[in-house]
């Protein structure tokens, strides 16, 4: 039976497997569908602690898997399917079938992007419409592309689109940015960003299986017109990765965010970090410091069973 199981490999998981790993308890990682999490799939932080000049997302990520591996921490690069009570500890089975026992587990799983939930929607993911500006902007030089959202996701991302792209579109439901000052000012100050305020996208054009446009929508008037654009970007928030935890096992909020005070849970042995419940301040820093105060917390619940 394993000491210790983190699920996921984000800030959060990777912060705990460093913990848990230099207090010898030799965690075993899943790193689930996206290795390294989110901060994979962005540019450069600049707001993580420690790096004047910010650090690339994916830099960082493998520098904290690097870190905990040093000190014993295994990474494999599987995800969870279920996870469930069983001899007083923890039955993770993973896709594929295979059980591991835990006597304590990080639940670290983060969340995933959120798309707009339109007919034929995903069909056309990776055919001109993503969630990820840094994974696929390249394919957009010179093209015309639109940004969903209002959030700093929404600036990041349009930002980023902007070393290829031609335009900039981004198309916010309301009229005020809820992204941070400093992000809605850079987006503002770009020249190849304009926006489309109270503004939904209604419908996504396709030819060939390729996005060829959107029709978007006045959400005061309902007027619809259509826009022409070869990429479509979405920034509108994030699902937490739950699907794996059955009913019951723990309480979950209206969109799946698992509810917890702190770290701890009501389940003996069974620890949460990050993005996975937390609605609100969603950042690499955060979830690396909820990934430290898990890590402690199994450190002293095992040594409370006398391990
Ligand atoms: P967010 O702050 O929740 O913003 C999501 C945006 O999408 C909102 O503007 C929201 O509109 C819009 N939206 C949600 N559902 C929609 C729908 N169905 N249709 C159209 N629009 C929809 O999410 P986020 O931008 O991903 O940021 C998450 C967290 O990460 C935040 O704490 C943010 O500060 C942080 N973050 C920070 C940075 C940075 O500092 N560089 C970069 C990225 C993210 P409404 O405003 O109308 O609700």
């Amino acid at each position: 039976m394993e000491n210790v199981v983190i699920i996921g490999s984000g800030c959060a998981g990777s912060a705990a497997a460093v913990y848990t790993a230099r207090a010898d308890l030799a965690p075993v990682v899943f790193e689930g569908m996206e290795p390294g999490g989110q901060l994979t799939t962005t540019s450069v932080i600049e707001n993580y602690p420690g790096f004047i000049d910010g650090i690339d997302g994916f830099e960082l990520m493998d520098r904290m898997k690097k870190q905990s591996e040093r000190f014993g921490a295994r990474f494999r690069m599987e995800a969870v399917e279920k996870l469930e009570r069983k001899d007083g500890g923890f039955a993770i089975t993973l896709v594929g079938g295979e059980e591991v026992l835990a006597r304590s587990v990080i639940v670290a799983s983060g969340a995933r992007a959120r798309y707009l939930g339109l007919p034929g929607e995903m069909d056309l993911v990776g055919h001109g419409l993503s969630a990820c500006a840094t994974c696929d902007g390249a394919f957009f030089r010179d093209r015309r592309v639109v940004v969903v959202g209002g959030g700093d996701s929404a600036m990041e991302e349009a930002l980023f689109l902007t070393r290829y792209a031609r335009e900039v579109v981004i198309a916010h439901r309301r009229d005020t940015l809820r992204a941070s000052k400093i992000m809605a000012d850079r987006a503002r100050a770009n020249p190849k960003i304009t926006f489309e305020w109270n503004t939904r996208v209604a419908e996504i054009k396709s030819e060939g299986g390729t996005v060829t446009g959107v029709v978007f929508e006045d959400t005061r008037t309902g007027e619809r017109r259509d826009h022409p654009c070869e990429g479509l970007f979405m920034a509108i928030g994030h699902i937490p990765n739950t699907a794996f935890l059955p009913e019951g096992l723990l309480p979950l909020d209206k969109d799946g965010y698992i509810r917890v005070n702190g770290v701890v849970t009501d389940v003996a042995g069974l620890f949460v970090a990050g993005d996975v419940a937390d609605r609100h301040y969603q950042q690499a820093v955060t979830a690396a410091g909820e990934g430290c105060k898990a890590a402690l917390e199994v450190e002293a619940y095992l040594a409370q069973m006398g391990l």
